[in-house]
């Protein structure tokens, strides 16, 4: 067993290995400063919430206070709406195309050139670690203004109409897996389309909206265009509900997008929802086993679960389930679980008490139901959010573990003989947003793809994301599509 690494006293999950072990690798935090307060990004500037309210963010790796940041209230949301309503008409909305694209490029470049002060200052706030915010979330998120700003002097060109028109003001509410990143997936495309924007970034992880909000400061952008409220749930709902907003996008989970669902009914504003999963990852007797093994750990132990595309359910045709598991088991005893500012963590922390109870209540009934549990050797570090990666076998499609979002690092194990059985099963869930498919023939991909109920379908790889592509779910995952062609529909009134 390795002993305690780095700040957040991380543990490895790896098997005793005693002839060697990794040194700690901590990035350092001096990037990054944190101010003790953040205002709301208001019509080009931080100011207090109306009422004064605040809220503090923590680093749930440690669970030390980072800084406290505005609380916003239903008059910092009607100010931000009417900000955002006299830039649309005075100057966004009337700008060119290609103006609107010098400055999402401009704020492209200048996340790459602060990308290290943003990945760092995400792992802080968010738990994940930092190869992963430094490698995926911040080059993807610059990479998504990077790609709109190409889009937006050609949108009479985008097959949506001769003269697709913006819809104006758009609402985003964003959860706290992927903060940056879909601050990004959020804005670029609307932005580029013509539209303000009024963001509401989750409660657990306001820091890099607001830091990007400062990203929009130094970009020129014009006051007004975006504007970041900090809040709880009452300040998205009062987004939502907000007669100046044209459009609503939202992203999160199931329940709360079905609230919205209800209360934008017959209001006339354009809805976009991308909402949770279930995916299953779907590997036949033929798949190459290391990699297929390697795109399972990907697709649920990637930023420690919280994903809604995870491949939360492992599929396995029955003649090699014991061969996959063994080697997937092998392969988790290797991962590195602790300080998420340490290069070599592959697990970080879980974001917040609310989501480790959530994740160990679920794991909890997988075994009251009458799955087998199995972690590697693995001590979490005594302060911080922590839960071992976990492996469920013996799971019955009818277990909470095999139908519900866990939302975390922990896989079901289900078996299938034929084909036909493992699209049903693939196809028994709520939700459809994405699913995977592990196979040497080209042919059996296809079939699969044509079959399997879901927006996305990886095959031989998972989770991959790029900007050109669009992503989005069917049923309970929402509708609409972020990214690519689709993606831009959304913001355009064609
Ligand atoms: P929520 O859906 O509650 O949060 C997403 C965003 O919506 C946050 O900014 C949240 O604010 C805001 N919000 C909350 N209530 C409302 C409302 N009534 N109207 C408008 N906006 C609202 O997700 P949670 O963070 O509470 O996570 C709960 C579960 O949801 C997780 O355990 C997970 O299973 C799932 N989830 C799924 C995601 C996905 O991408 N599929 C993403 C996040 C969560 P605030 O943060 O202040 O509550």
């Amino acid at each position: 067993m390795a002993g305690k690494q780095g700040q957040g006293g991380g543990v490895a999950a790896r098997a005793a290995d005693p002839a060697w072990d990794y040194a700690p690798a901590p990035e350092s935090r001096d990037i990054v400063t944190i101010a003790a307060e953040y205002g709301l990004f208001t019509d080009g500037e931080f100011g207090p919430a109306a009422d004064g309210r605040q809220f503090p963010t923590i680093n749930p790796a440690t669970e030390e206070p980072l800084a406290r940041v505005a609380l916003a209230g239903q008059p910092d949301v009607d100010r931000a709406v009417a900000a955002a309503r006299a830039a649309y008409q005075r100057v966004w909305g009337p700008m060119p195309g290609a103006e609107r694209a010098k400055y999402l490029y401009r704020i492209a470049r200048i996340l790459q050139e602060r990308a290290r002060e943003f990945a760092v200052l995400e792992s802080l706030d968010n738990g994940k670690p930092i190869k992963e915010s430094r490698d995926v979330d911040v080059p993807l998120a610059a990479a998504h203004f990077f790609y709109h700003a190409g889009w937006a002097d050609k949108l009479e060109y985008a097959g949506l109409g001769s003269a697709p028109r913006p819809l104006g003001v758009a609402g985003q509410v964003i959860p706290w897996n992927f903060p940056l990143l879909m601050a990004a997936w959020k804005l670029a495309p609307a932005l580029a389309a013509g539209n303000t924007c009024v963001l509401k970034p989750a409660e657990t992880t306001p820091l890099t909206a607001l830091l990007l909000a400062e990203v929009c400061q130094q970009a020129g952008l014009p006051p007004g265009v975006v504007n970041v409220l900090t809040g709880a749930g009452p300040a998205g709902a009062a987004l939502v509900s907000h007669p100046g907003v044209d459009k609503i996008a939202f992203t999160g989970s199931t329940e709360v997008g079905k609230e919205i669902s209800r209360a934008m009914a017959g209001t006339g504003k354009r809805l976009t929802l991308e909402l949770g999963g279930k995916a299953a990852n779907v590997v036949f007797d033929d798949a190459p086993v290391d990699q297929a093994v390697e795109g399972i750990v990907n697709g649920i132990f990637f930023n420690q679960g919280h994903v809604c595309c995870a491949g939360s359910r492992l599929l396995v045709q029955e003649s090699v389930a014991d061969t996959v598991v063994d080697r997937l088991k092998d392969r988790l005893g290797t991962l590195r679980l602790g300080d998420p500012l340490d290069k070599n963590t592959d697990i970080g922390a879980i974001n917040s008490r609310e989501q480790l109870d959530k994740i160990s209540e679920l794991t909890a009934a997988g075994e009251a139901e009458g799955a087998e549990r199995w972690s590697p050797p693995c001590r979490l570090p005594e302060k911080g959010y922590w839960f071992a990666p976990t492996v469920f076998t013996g799971v019955s499609q009818s277990y909470r573990i095999a139908r519900e979002e866990i939302f975390g690092p922990v896989l079901s194990v289900l078996t299938f003989r034929t084909p036909e059985e493992a699209v049903a099963k693939a196809n028994n869930t709520p939700y459809g947003l994405s699913a995977g498919v592990w196979t040497e023939k080209g042919s059996r991909i296809l079939w699969m793809a044509q079959r399997l109920r879901a927006g996305v379908v990886w095959a031989n790889t998972y989770n991959r994301f790029d900007p050109a592509s669009p992503f989005g779910g069917y049923r309970e995952s929402g509708f609409g599509r972020e990214g690519g062609r689709h993606g831009l529909a959304a913001y355009l009134d064609a």
